[in-house]
């Protein structure tokens, strides 16, 4: 295998192999933007290392060859003492994972080469020590695991109240020796000198922290394979950190918040890259470039206009001035809030740049659901603080912490809080994923906090410099003398900017209020109008909603709706007419059994009346009563410790036996769906003609009726029969179908097709039957220990296993429809409205996906995003 290529070889459609960052470097380097020359060492290559422990064989070998050719071609050798060539070693997955995994800079520095680096800086000895201390800290936190703090200290500790730009070159010197004696007290050798030993090193540890825990959690949270690996980027240093006539910076070619176009970026004189993300000093805005540094800043507008055109999309980039020469360090297609994502997407499309059908591609099911979230109330009273940036939008009301640990802990108590930090960092991870919102004094739109947060879809406000975050007396100073301690309540919008001290109330999106019918008036909701209309033009599949009340049937009808896919009516007899069930389960004679029954069924018919009417003559399909008995039944325990009283009746005691007579071990599995149909008479036929009276009075009614958990085509067809027979004597038309829930279903889908004119897949039972999990219990005791495993990246009961659950669809699918080639098919499990399974259906041949009615719009949307 060829494990290592060079910039000029690669390109952007090698992020497989390359990673994101790497491709892209190569992408730009063949564009002949600036780019500093050199190579990547393929993820094909860590993914070794990760699973054998040790570098592939003649990886050493091709780096030694890339080493040598970017050494002639630089004229200098890797750490060469008189006029050295240094390189960045930084790392670079397929999906980008901002700040979790390392970087090492200014590799090839030691005791002798760094007076070399000075010479070549015209004898700037303060840069040249700059350089070599911020190598030692690097690599030493990085490579060598030494705990960070203990350098950020002993650099405190001399710089006192100075910037760090304010240490000499003496100062830096002497931090160098104590930076040394820090790794040679923490790891009890002394720091590498030799160049290459650095590089071999630094490349092992960038491939480690592949699986850093930070990475990890990133990678679950974002749903990334936890098997993809890292490449790492090896690439001449150039450097920011010469004096004030070098910079570094980030820079997006639009609005990453609200899509519009223009320059958005930070700048930092005088600094080397980490620092800007970082938050080490207070960065300047990317305009103000324009005055400092004139040509550089019009050549990186230039380049900006470029690489839209090229990428068709927004890039953000990184890059960096080296003495008035302008050096682009990483670009890639920028992380966007969901409002951008539509803005940006019909933007390009008037631009000329893309078509609508792209437009749908380039716009997510998930970035729509977070645009349905609510807002505050424009018209309530708050009391407002304070104000940050936008960095990150929605509304967040929670109970403030300061540290990532309490957080989590508050969280885990089911508390929403709102973590604020004077500005967070990678280590703070665990704690913006458990908080609703994330709020920092300090840092731009490209800090940590902001660019994390916004790839959660988590609400967050940073930069609001007025607040001052005491974290280690937990509270927040605002204007004004007010103290907002840990525990106090907050609200922060991430769509304005602004703080407010307590609880303000919310109200739904617009985008939720166009679905419910309002017409688009904003720019927002009329993006969202042309692609909802785009991607619906587009889809081959229908969507229905799972619905059990005429009132979730009409707001499903508004968002969409082309029929209810699941009526569960079981829902129907919960509250009140649970007593009425109870009788029904525990009568001994028919008589008392018909007693029920004659009560139940005109609240069952009054029910299908008002979802039909609702319907408007789209199909609903009904499945008949299938209640886990247990949910249903008085507890066991609560009843025998009532019947072990003396305030027990006789029908308590009566109950008791009936109870412990029908008490399953495992009631999931137990006497449910058609079992119970099949063992309780007049149980099914009350709820058919039900159906079928229900269906007579209300004109144009589509009912369609669903038996549950079906396994074998024999308990199908006795209920079939008798269902017919209701049907021709009320003179009422309606398709008989069944659920595919169970294995045994989906492997004899073709005799169950003979009984069934549709399949509607139940993937909640089907995914618990096929792994074999609980679905009322695994989610908690060991997900979490399987996801760490890689075992699956995100639980199949949230998005359908292809390869288990999937398979026997694909089989179900196939064997039903040589049985009965017009079998209707879908899907009514909660797989329906996540988008990973919408895809999915569309690639299996259902003609349908039903999801709850408020993910319905991104069913739409995924829908139509899969035919594309
Ligand atoms: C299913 O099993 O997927 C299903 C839709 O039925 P329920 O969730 O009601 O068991
Ligand atoms: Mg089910």
């Amino acid at each position: 295998a060829k494990y290592v290529y060079d910039f000029t070889e690669g390109n952007r459609n090698l992020k497989d192999l390359l990673g994101g960052k790497g491709a892209n470097l190569a992408e730009m380097t063949n564009l002949g933007l600036p780019v500093p020359p050199g190579f990547t060492i393929t993820t094909e290559a860590c993914r070794h290392y990760l699973s054998a422990g040790s570098v592939p064989d003649g990886l050493d070998r091709e780096v030694a060859g890339h080493l040598a050719a970017l050494e002639s071609r630089m004229g200098r050798k890797l750490g060469q003492a008189d006029d050295p060539l240094l390189v960045s070693v930084r790392s670079g997955a397929k999906f980008s994972m901002p700040g979790m995994m390392e970087t090492v800079l200014n590799i090839g520095l030691n005791d002798e080469s760094v007076h070399g680096l000075a010479k070549q800086a015209g004898g700037n000895d303060r840069f040249a020590w700059d350089s070599y201390r911020r190598l030692i800290q690097m690599f030493g936190k990085t490579v060598l695991g030494i705990d960070g703090d203990l350098f950020e200290d002993a650099l405190d500790a001399l710089k006192g109240r100075r910037p760090d730009t304010g240490l000499d070159a003496g100062e830096l010197q002497r931090l160098v020796e104590t930076y040394k004696g820090i790794v040679r007290e923490q790891t009890g050798r002394e720091f590498p000198t030799d160049p290459r030993e650095q590089m071999r090193l630094a490349v092992m540890a960038v491939f480690d922290s592949w699986n850093a825990p930070r990475a990890i959690l990133y990678r679950r949270q974002e749903r990334i394979p936890a098997d993809l690996g890292t490449a790492v980027n090896i690439m001449a240093m150039v450097f920011g950190n010469y004096g004030d006539d070098s910079g570094t910076g980030v820079a997006f070619t639009r609005d990453p918040g609200s899509g519009r176009q223009g320059i958005y970026g930070d700048y930092l004189q005088n600094a080397q890259g980490e620092d800007v993300v970082a938050g080490i000093r207070n960065t300047i805005p990317l305009e103000d470039l324009e005055r400092i540094d004139p040509p550089s800043y019009d050549q990186l507008v230039s380049i900006m206009e470029t690489l839209e055109n090229h990428y068709r999309d927004l890039c953000d980039i990184e890059f960096t001035i080296e003495r008035g020469t302008l050096w682009m360090l990483q670009t890639r297609v920028g992380k966007r809030t969901a409002a951008a994502a539509f803005r940006i997407a019909t933007q390009l499309v008037d631009q000329g740049l893309i078509t609508m059908d792209e437009a749908v591609t380039r716009v997510t099911g998930d970035q729509l659901a977070q645009l349905m979230f609510p807002r505050f109330d424009h018209g309530a009273e708050k009391k407002k603080i304070a104000r940050g940036m936008n960095a990150s939008p929605g509304a967040a009301v929670g109970k403030v912490v300061f540290s990532s640990e309490r957080a989590v802990e508050l969280a885990g108590r089911g508390e929403d809080v709102i973590l604020v930090r004077r500005e967070t960092n990678p280590d703070d991870l665990a704690g913006m994923i458990a908080a609703r919102g994330i709020l920092t004094s300090r840092g731009g739109k490209t800090s940590h906090a902001a660019v994390v947060a916004r790839g959660m879809g988590k609400t967050c406000v940073c930069g609001a410099e007025e607040l001052e975050v005491l974290t280690a007396e937990r509270r927040f100073s605002a204007p004004g003398g007010v103290v907002v301690s840990e525990g106090d309540v907050i609200s922060i919008d991430g769509t304005t900017g602004e703080v407010f001290l307590g609880e303000v109330p919310v109200v739904d999106s617009a985008v939720v209020e166009y679905f419910e019918g309002a017409e688009p008036d904003d720019e927002l909701v009329k993006a969202v109008d042309r692609v909802m209309r785009h991607a619906d033009g587009a889809r081959r599949l229908g969507v229905r909603a799972n619905a059990d009340t005429p009132e979730d049937a009409a707001r499903a009808r508004r968002f969409g709706a082309q029929g209810i896919g699941l009526c569960r009516t079981e829902h129907m007899f919960l509250g009140e007419r649970r007593r009425l069930v109870e009788e029904l389960v525990l009568a001994t004679t028919d008589e008392e059994r018909q007693v029920a029954l004659d009560a139940l069924e005109p609240l069952q018919k009054a029910d299908f009346v008002g979802i039909f009417q609702a319907m408007n003559g789209h199909p609903v399909t009904i499945r008949l009563i299938d209640p886990p008995l247990h949910e249903f039944l008085p507890d066991l325990v609560d009843l025998s410790v009532k019947a072990a009283t003396h305030e027990a009746t006789g029908k308590d005691r009566r109950l008791l036996a009936a109870v412990k007579r029908l008490h399953e071990q495992n009631p999931m599995l137990g006497l449910r769906g058609v079992r119970l149909g099949l063992v309780i008479p007049g149980l099914f036929a009350m709820q058919v003609r039900a159906i079928a009276q229900a269906a007579a009075e209300v004109p144009g009614a589509r009912p369609e009726i669903m038996i549950p958990l079906v396994a074998a085509v024999q308990e199908l067809e006795s209920v079939r029969e008798e269902a017919v027979q209701i049907l021709a004597e009320e003179g009422v038309a309606a398709l008989i179908g069944t659920m595919i829930e169970v294995p045994r279903a989906a492997l004899t889908a073709a005799q169950i097709a003979e009984a069934a004119e549709f399949f509607s897949f139940g993937t909640n039972d089907l995914t618990q039957m096929v792994w074999g999990f609980s679905r009322d219990d695994v989610e908690s005791a060991f997900f979490s220990r399987y996801l760490d495993l890689g075992i699956f990246g995100v639980s199949p009961f949230e998005t359908l296993d292809r390869e288990g659950v999937g398979r026997l669809i694909e089989i179900a699918v196939a064997e039903g429809r040589s049985a009965r080639p017009d079998l209707h098919l879908g899907i009514c499990g909660e797989h329906g409205g996540d988008p990973d399974s919408v895809h999915f259906c569309h690639e299996a041949g259902l003609d349908y996906v039903s999801c709850s009615p408020f993910r319905i719009p991104v069913a739409r949307l995924e829908a139509g995003r899969a035919a594309l």
